[in-house]
């Protein structure tokens, strides 16, 4: 790390979110990309909303983004809801910091009105494709004679103001992606501040990056254009630089970048937090999209990512989100958890689906994630694994019954005679023990000449209408005899 960007050495890094929309997988990325590498330096993380859009932006964007990442753990030293010493942090309230730098760059003529009307702009860029030019703005407002000025002034047109880009080529320094120098032919003089008075996001950006010194941008690739021009603010200002360090695009397994407006809300941090998925399982799978440790592990905790978290380990090229991993890691850390915290955890879901109200009998509750074990793949995935717990009202899987119970009369009858059977010698037991149902199921199929397998499905089938889930003795169990008795006629009846 070069320490000359350092303010006392500490180390300043920034997430800042424009609130139009919700906090995507991206965005988690680069929050949690800039969160490790404060903690890492034991430096400082701080929440800027980039909210001079103020036709897209919105209170209850910023609060979700709030909500997303408190839910992720991802706590700020300073900025959103927080406050600190640099601020206001909501760009919308830094008007006049951004007017007073607008200021001396049109004093110092690095920067000039432009008077251009939309029409006007959009003949000039049909010229410049036409002139297969890289700029599609001629700076044709640089050199604006007085007079005309005070016509355009006199018509009622409203000036932006655009920031002259320099001569020189200028060097982009990326830590991620190293050095490039880019030849201002390929950069036009920038709209700094729009014809309504706003400034935009490249002017903004950079001046809140210097003035909150922030010594570290992290942020994606797709920012990687923005960047040269930003620097170019910077320099016209004789302001010091950040060091810049671009991350790579996430991408879905087609190559294309993940993004809103293509995958909806499967990107939607909220969307995972809402299927069950847990926060620790979230950080460890977005950690990953882009950074690897020794290209081997893959399970992290926070601790673990705090201490191996480098930006040198962190690739050029894109990386892939794959659902199918981040499953795999939910389920990880899903199982975990003790049969009490996982209870707690999956106890919203029950409620929420209507299975159950009031938690009346937590200690069956608990058994019954006891018995699923280590079947689900996210937190909602109790809910079709144990609704039969709950309710007698399911269909039997049309699928298991044809597979198990037969589709021929001949198969039928069979089964009809097995569950009978056993209908009866549960009937007659007087102790419901899991040990005393196995040995009497046992005992009844090997005397019988009946397979072990073919009878447990079959009254699987009845007592759940599914051919798979946790031990059937722990569901004879937990429904306890005069359910089990219930259902098993429900099932000898449809079968007769
Ligand atoms: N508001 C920008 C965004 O949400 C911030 C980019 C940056 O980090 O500079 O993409």
């Amino acid at each position: 790390m070069n320490s000359h960007t350092t303010v006392n050495g500490e180390v300043r890094v920034r997430m800042a979110p424009s609130p139009t929309g919700f906090l995507h997988i991206g965005g988690a990325r680069t929050a949690l990309f800039n969160w490790l590498f404060a903690k890492h330096h034991h430096g400082k993380f701080i929440l800027r909303i980039d909210d001079t859009d103020i036709e897209r932006s919105t209170d209850e964007s910023m609060h979700e983004i709030y909500e997303a990442m408190q839910w992720l753990g991802l706590d700020w030293d300073e900025g959103g809801e927080k406050g600190g010493p640099y601020g206001p942090y909501l760009q919308s309230e830094r008007k006049e910091v951004y007017d007073r730098y607008v200021g001396e760059l049109l004093a110092s003529n690095h920067a000039y009105h432009c008077y251009c009307t939309s029409e006007e702009l959009e003949e000039i860029r049909t010229e410049a494709r036409e002139a297969k030019s890289t700029r599609s703005y001629d700076g044709r407002c640089k050199e604006l004679s007085s007079e005309v000025i005070e016509k355009y002034i006199a018509d009622g047109r409203k000036p932006t103001v655009r920031i002259k880009m320099p001569e020189t080529s200028i060097l982009v320094d990326d830590l991620i992606l190293g050095s490039r120098n880019i030849d201002p032919a390929t950069l036009e003089d920038e709209v700094i501040v729009r014809s309504n008075g706003m400034p935009n996001y490249n002017l903004t950006s950079i001046i809140d990056d210097v003035e909150m010194n922030i010594t570290h941008v992290i942020r994606g690739t797709e920012h990687l254009n923005n960047t040269p021009k930003q620097i170019a603010i910077a320099n016209a200002l004789g302001l010091s630089l950040p060091q810049f360090a671009h991350i790579p695009l996430v991408l879905d397994d087609s190559g294309r970048k993940l993004s809103k407006r293509h995958h909806g809300d499967l990107v939607a941090v909220n969307r995972y937090r809402e299927q069950g998925y847990l926060p620790e399982a979230m950080l460890n799978f977005v950690a990953r999209l882009g950074w690897s440790y020794d290209d081997k592990q893959e399970i992290f905790s926070l601790e673990d990512l705090i201490d191996k978290f480098d930006l040198a380990r962190v690739g050029k090229s894109g990386s892939v989100f794959d659902i199918k991993k981040l499953e795999w890691l939910n389920s990880h850390y899903i199982n975990q958890l003790d049969v009490s915290r996982r209870t707690d955890a999956v106890i919203p879901y029950w409620q929420a689906e209507g299975l159950i109200d009031s938690i009346e009998d937590r200690e069956k509750l608990e058994k019954i994630v006891e018995a699923v074990g280590e079947r689900l793949n996210t937190l909602k995935d109790i809910v079709p694994q144990t609704s039969y717990f709950f309710s007698d009202d399911f269909e039997f899987d049309p699928k298991a019954t044809k597979k198990w119970w037969g589709s021929s009369d001949e198969k039928k009858q069979k089964t009809y005679e097995i569950l009978t059977n056993l209908s009866q010698i549960l009937e007659d037991t007087p102790d419901f023990g899991l040990d005393t149902i196995e040995s009497l199921v046992w005992k009844y199929t090997d005397e019988n000449d009946i397979k072990r397998v073919a009878a447990m499905q079959s009254m699987r089938i009845a007592l759940t209408g599914l051919s798979f889930g946790p031990s059937l003795f722990d569901i004879v169990v937990l429904l306890g005899k005069d359910e089990v008795l219930k259902r098993l006629q429900k099932a000898i009846v449809s079968l007769s």
